[in-house]
């Protein structure tokens, strides 16, 4: 009997035991399944002594570490496509099979796409042969780089380096260097183009200084002459270095505007005081029509130095009795103010670039007026530097309307 009593004893003892530890057991599954889930709560059984405790308590750490390394990982993601996103050079990246698995958003816009081409050839994005022979030179030469026109909408020219992995994948990185071409274009053309203009009077000083030297000094007529134009040809030079002196204090931003309010009728009349003698002499007349007191928001000096440029023009191109007109009024928000002649006027084909450094309609003319070429050149920078525009448009019946427009 107490052998059997024992045995009873013995077995409910140890399914009462096995009954606790199977419900453990399932909470621990239950826990894990959370875990994966995602629901990283500590479960109380991590409280609990016992090898199922150790077990539950591992578990959570490990939950942590990795939701940690997630998070690191998500981090650096993020890290990593903000820096893509904020470049301005175009990355795209190619698998080992040569087909795009990234864009940034710069490569986006510069390959005119609207989503990203994933799974694609660069020959289907881009038919641009330059950029096949480039990709192949990577096969031989790790990293290799080219400059040519990207055949898309605006035709950007782009400087393109491409480089492959070891383990097949390609990256190619492009930037536009357009703006950087054209800039580097008009430089040498003012190089060249001030090179030319100091060549000329510089030659004539030199050749008329020759002539003297041999003799001509002596000549009674002619001796005074070479002196004059001597004298001509050094003016045109200092007019030359002031008006380039001008242009790169104000591209420079040396030019500190300071914008006041500025009564347009004084500038009117001190820019005619300028020319008068000049006008005089042609028998140009003037009107100057300004409303009483009205005032413009710029910088005086800089507003006087496009009025002076704009009406030594008009008394330089305009004949002999012709007449100028000056005139300001408010236009709506903005201030317009108006040089306007009845001189030859400015053909069609030649309006859009008159502001440009050098423009001249007919060079030869205006260099004998001792035009520089720059006069209308300063009067835009300026007018930008003040916030305005600029133009110029054909007057009714005969001459051209210098005008400009400010805040
Ligand atoms: P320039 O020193 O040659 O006068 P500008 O930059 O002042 O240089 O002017 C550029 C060109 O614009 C001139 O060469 C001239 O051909 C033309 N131009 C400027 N103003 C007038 C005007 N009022 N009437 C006719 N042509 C003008």
């Amino acid at each position: 009997t107490a052998g059997l009593l024992g045995l009873a004893l013995a077995v409910g003892l140890a399914w009462v035991s096995s009954h606790r530890f199977s419900r453990a057991l399932e909470h621990l599954v239950d826990y894990t399944r959370r875990l994966l889930e995602g629901d990283r709560r500590e479960s109380t059984l991590t409280a609990r002594q016992d090898e199922l405790g150790g077990i539950a308590g591992s578990l959570y750490h490990l939950s942590q570490q990795v939701e940690n390394h997630v998070a690191t990982l998500a981090r650096e993601r993020d890290r990593f496509e903000a820096v893509l996103d904020g470049m301005s050079e175009a990355v795209v990246s190619l698998d080992q099979d040569g087909r795009v698995d990234l864009v940034n958003r710069a490569g986006l816009e510069l390959l005119a796409l609207d989503q990203e081409p994933l799974g694609r050839t660069l020959i289907e994005l881009v038919r641009a042969p330059e950029l096949q022979a480039l990709m192949a030179r990577t096969e031989t030469d790790a990293t290799a780089g080219t400059e040519f026109d990207l055949p898309v909408r605006a035709v950007p020219r782009v400087l393109a380096r491409a480089t492959k992995r070891p383990t097949g994948e390609a990256i190619l990185v492009m930037l536009d260097v357009s703006e950087l071409r054209r800039l580097e274009v008009i430089r040498r053309d003012f190089v060249a183009n001030v090179s030319h203009e100091l060549r000329t009077p510089i030659s004539v000083i030199r050749a008329n200084a020759e002539t003297l030297a041999d003799g001509g000094i002596d000549d009674p007529v002619a001796g005074p002459k070479f002196l004059s134009s001597m004298v001509a040809a050094a003016d045109r030079l200092s007019h030359l270095i002031a008006d380039l002196l001008d242009i790169s204090r104000i591209e420079s931003g040396a030019l500190k505007l300071e914008r006041e309010s500025v009564e347009i009728e004084p500038v009117f009349r001190n820019a005619w005081a300028a020319v008068a003698e000049k006008a005089a002499a042609k028998a140009i007349s003037v009107v100057i029509d300004v409303p009483d007191r009205l005032a413009a928001h710029a910088d005086a000096g800089a507003l006087e130095q496009v009025i002076t440029n704009l009406v030594d023009n008009a008394v330089k191109y305009t004949q002999a009795n012709g007449h100028v007109e000056l005139t300001a009024r408010q236009a709506g928000e903005r201030l317009r103010l108006e040089v306007r002649d009845n001189g030859p006027g400015v053909a069609p084909h030649h309006r859009d670039r008159l502001f440009e450094r050098f423009y001249r309609v007919d060079p030869g003319r205006s260099r004998a007026m001792g035009g520089t070429g720059l006069g209308l050149a300063i009067v835009k920078h300026l007018v930008t530097a003040l916030n305005g525009t600029v133009g110029m448009s054909p007057a009714p019946g005969r001459g051209s309307v210098f005008w400009v427009e400010l805040d």
